[in-house]
């Protein structure tokens, strides 16, 4: 047994299915999960020594890779003095007010510990403001697991959601509405007969959850329109495209203005972080100068904070995001021509730092729908050769994958041959 399947064995018998987040269980690829013990730039090490290039960077978080000296240092050096007040600190400011300069929309911002946290809070702040219940989701966008936000689509054209996990009354989840992601038609047609009851749209404007699906520019445009007519609060989840896809997020990618945005993963550089932030009108309401109920121990932790100053600082560095970008379209165009070659039917979406392959012979993937024709088989296949050849991506059809700043042309070279391998593999397998 390796070390890695013994500690699973282990960590059965004191966590419920050994791991800490379900996903990390290795369910999705019919295998077991590998621990790990070290992490520098691209690379993670396992606890029997392998290495491998790493396509997860910690579900987004780790944009400048593993162990950045300026992160460390940061981090370090606030150690020296303290690890917890639960009180106010001067770190909180200072990435508070990054983040208010760096994203527009953004004029206060409250932290939190996670994206969890931040949708939930975001969700009650705007039903706070609006004095509205119902709220609207979208297929395939996962805002953290909220009770209210955990929601499947009901049944018929338009009866609202219905829980997706045991222990979440309905009685929460009728509130939610959950339409189809980039069907416009739907969205009016819902707004004609709810609008005055919506205290709030909430959508990942790129999905970064169900694989990578971009939102249409006019579905988007058209929820702005439709929140402003209504007057619903408009809350864009950046928790993964929050300084992923550029400094100010799909925001500012789509040139599309959010009442409300929650951040988590690259905000924390690594740490438990999270934050929702906006227009001071609506964030004002929050505890303690509004009503609107919101706290937490460990909130504007100045450990964490130094992690999220260090790298936000970084990112602001001349041409961060063209490099990703073009590291990322290098990455999946060469993708894309050896899956053609070995005839392997393949869907590559891909935005500045993050990408996901569907094996649909759909001619895009745009809905939750399309995203469900991926064939499981055919990823499970390749994913079990690439880890064999060092290269771990998120054990799950349904993942988005994620570059970073040390994935280099090096990285990267290897990366594509072992991808090639695998393809080659499949294409065999598939006779
Ligand atoms: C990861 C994620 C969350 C939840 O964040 P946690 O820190 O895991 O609670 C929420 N929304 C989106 C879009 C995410 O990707």
């Amino acid at each position: 047994m390796s070390y890695s399947e013994i500690l699973f064995e282990k960590a059965k018998t004191v966590i419920p299915g050994g791991v800490n987040s379900p996903v990390r269980s290795f369910k999705g690829v019919n295998s077991t999960p590998i621990f790990f013990s070290k992490a520098n730039g691209a690379h993670l090490y396992d606890v029997d020594g392998k290495s491998y290039i790493d396509f997860i960077g910690s579900w987004g978080p780790m944009i400048l890779g593993h162990q950045h000296p300026a992160v460390l240092e940061s981090v370090r050096s606030t150690l020296q003095q303290c690890m917890s007040f639960g009180a106010p600190c001067s770190q909180e400011v200072e990435l508070a007010n990054l983040i208010c300069t760096l994203i527009p929309s953004i004029e206060k911002v409250r932290m939190v510990s996670s994206g969890t946290e931040a949708t939930m809070t975001a969700i009650r702040l705007a039903r706070g403001y609006t004095g509205r219940d119902k709220i609207i989701k979208f297929e395939g966008c996962y805002h953290g697991h909220n009770d209210s936000l955990l929601v499947k689509a009901g049944s018929g054209a338009l009866t609202f959601g219905q829980p997706s996990s045991p222990g979440i009354p309905s009685s929460l989840t009728e509130h939610t509405l959950n339409l189809p992601f980039n069907d416009k038609e739907k969205l009016y047609e819902v707004f004609s007969q709810n609008g005055e009851n919506i205290a709030a749209v909430i959508i990942e404007p790129i999905a970064g959850n169900v694989g990578c699906i971009p939102a249409d520019t006019e579905f988007l445009m058209a929820l702005r329109k439709l929140c402003d007519a209504y007057g619903a609060v408009l809350i864009f989840d950046e928790v993964i495209t929050g300084f992923r896809v550029g400094l100010t997020g799909a925001q500012g990618h789509y040139n599309i203005t959010p009442d409300l945005t929650t951040l988590g993963k690259i905000i924390g550089g690594g740490m438990p972080v999270g934050a929702v932030g906006g227009k001071a009108a609506i964030m004002d309401h929050l505890a303690p100068v509004g009503p609107v109920y919101q706290a937490g121990t460990l909130s504007g932790n100045p450990v964490a904070m130094s992690a999220g100053i260090a790298t936000l600082t970084q990112l602001q560095q001349p041409d961060f995001y063209k490099h990703l970008q073009a590291k990322t379209e290098f990455f999946v165009n060469t993708l894309s021509a050896q899956a053609k070659e070995h005839g392997i039917p393949l869907v590559i979406n891909a935005v500045t730092g993050m990408f996901s392959l569907f094996f649909s012979k759909e001619a895009k993937v745009n809905s939750f729908e399309q995203a469900m024709t991926t064939d499981v088989a055919q990823f499970q296949h390749i994913y079990h050769v690439l880890l064999e050849k060092g290269i771990y991506l998120g054990p799950s059809a349904y993942e988005s994958a994620f570059l970073s700043s040390a994935h280099d042309q090096a990285v990267l070279d290897e990366a594509l041959s072992a991808f090639d391998a695998a393809f080659l593999s499949l294409k065999t397998h598939l006779g």
